[in-house]
């Protein structure tokens, strides 16, 4: 398949952008040709002169919440991060039934995949429904047709049995026999302050045959601080763990994490929302260290997290020429390098060889574009347009506003009548 006429931000490796372009995409789902004049032969697709981008990658979400949207409030509301932990996501995953997750996924991922998201890496909990659950979240993704990563929320706080069910489901889901080519697996962890000695131990045993990549928590809130050198100890902050937030780290952490290659994750709205604290992102950079950019399941626009994560270090530094560079690199380009070196996985940019991944934007600039000024155009004009088309693995998702292999409406239906009954149980 040939998409013609498309304006290209390519992202490769000299920034290229093609005012009138086309894309190969081969039967194998990988990118082919990519130029300026368009081949003859294959099956052509117009893009009516489109904005054609690789497909935003989200580095840490939980699809487990999206049923909570709209959720009555249940008492005083929480006046800090642990008390927001117990009252509501603690119980929250606790009342999921395997068909919630099933919902909550399909939600989420739907959602995501409006946004133009094609990657989404979730972090799973629900203590009531642990053993399969990971199986169920594959399915709501193969439903969708995006591409991610999962994995189970190992924490001591529902007990031992608790954990050890846990541990029990990301070992299950790494040595899946048949492992899906969409869905990747990585090893679970809440954070530091809920993992016993014991419990964290159990995890790198368990993990050390299959060489899971452990995707974790860390320093979200000042209740977690010291997890770095702690998790570094046990040997779970590694080139290939993804440690979300670090809002809380010491600058002697910030070089712990650079030395040890460890992916942080930046999430500025959730971090804005539960009130922790605002991320040291130049230092972390400044150190050397790769970050990422995700949601927290906070919200399925990752055009929202680049604007928050923009606006939140000028913010803090009081300098309006803070970040522009650290927001457009997390959110254009480390994601992608992240997901090379934990699964291997050619995203975030248009060149042969790459995954076919592709976002079509209904973005025609009205002042000119150019490789010089494209942060400018992500931040005032692209991140608001409307996603057009969304393409997965060189098939479509999104086509024309519309989900190309599901109905959303009758989803959206169940899914409602799925989060009053969890809503009475919660
Ligand atoms: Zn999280």
């Amino acid at each position: 398949m040939i998409l013609a006429n498309a304006r290209i931000l390519t992202f490769d490796s000299a920034n290229r952008i093609l005012d009138s372009g086309f894309v190969e995409v081969r039967p194998d789902g990988l990118i082919g040709v990519v130029g300026s004049r368009r081949p003859s032969g294959a099956e052509v697709v117009d893009c009516g002169g489109r904005l054609l981008m690789p497909a935003p990658i989200n580095c840490h979400s939980h699809l487990y919440g999206a049923l909570a949207r709209g959720m009555p409030p249940h008492g005083k509301p929480p006046a800090d991060f642990r008390a927001i932990l117990k009252k509501l996501w603690w119980r929250l995953d606790r009342a999921l039934d395997p068909d919630d997750v099933y919902y909550s996924a399909l939600v989420g991922l739907m959602d995501s995949a409006r946004c133009g998201v094609g990657t989404v890496i979730d972090h799973h909990s629900s203590p009531n429904a642990c053993a399969g659950s990971l199986d169920v979240i594959e399915r709501a993704f193969r439903k969708v047709g995006l591409r991610g990563a999962t994995c189970y929320e190992t924490s001591d706080r529902n007990g031992r049995r608790s954990a050890e069910a846990a541990i029990r489901e990301n070992v299950r889901f790494l040595e899946r026999a048949r492992p899906s080519p969409l869905v990747k697996p990585a090893f679970g962890l809440h954070a530091a302050f809920t993992l016993s000695d014991r419990t964290l131990r159990a995890c790198v045993e368990a993990n050390q045959p299959l060489g899971g990549a452990f995707h974790v928590h860390v320093a979200e809130d000042r209740c977690d601080r010291r997890a770095v050198r702690r998790l570094c100890d046990f040997g779970i902050l590694d080139d290939r763990a993804l440690a979300a937030h670090c809002v809380h780290v010491t600058p002697a952490e910030r070089g712990l994490l650079a030395r040890r290659r460890v992916n942080v994750i930046h999430n500025p709205q959730s971090n804005c929302n539960n009130a922790v604290g605002a991320a040291a992102l130049l230092e972390l950079v400044r150190a050397g260290v790769l970050v990422g950019l995700g949601s927290d399941g906070y919200s399925p626009r990752l055009w929202d997290e680049f604007k928050t994560a923009l606006h939140v270090q000028k913010l803090r530094l009081r300098d309006p020429r803070a970040a522009r560079a650290e927001a457009f690199a997390a959110a254009f380009r480390n994601n992608g390098a992240i997901v090379k070196k934990v699964w291997g996985l050619e995203l975030g940019r248009i060149e042969t060889g790459a995954k076919a991944d592709l976002a079509s934007i209904d973005y025609f600039p009205p002042t000119p574009l150019g490789p010089e000024n494209v942060f400018g155009h992500l931040l005032f004009g692209i991140s608001n347009a409307p996603v057009d088309s969304l393409m997965v693995d060189g098939r479509w998702v999104l086509r024309q506003g519309r989900f190309a292999n599901l109905d959303e409406r009758a989803i959206a239906a169940k899914a409602s009548a799925r989060a009053r009954k969890l809503w009475e149980r919660f």
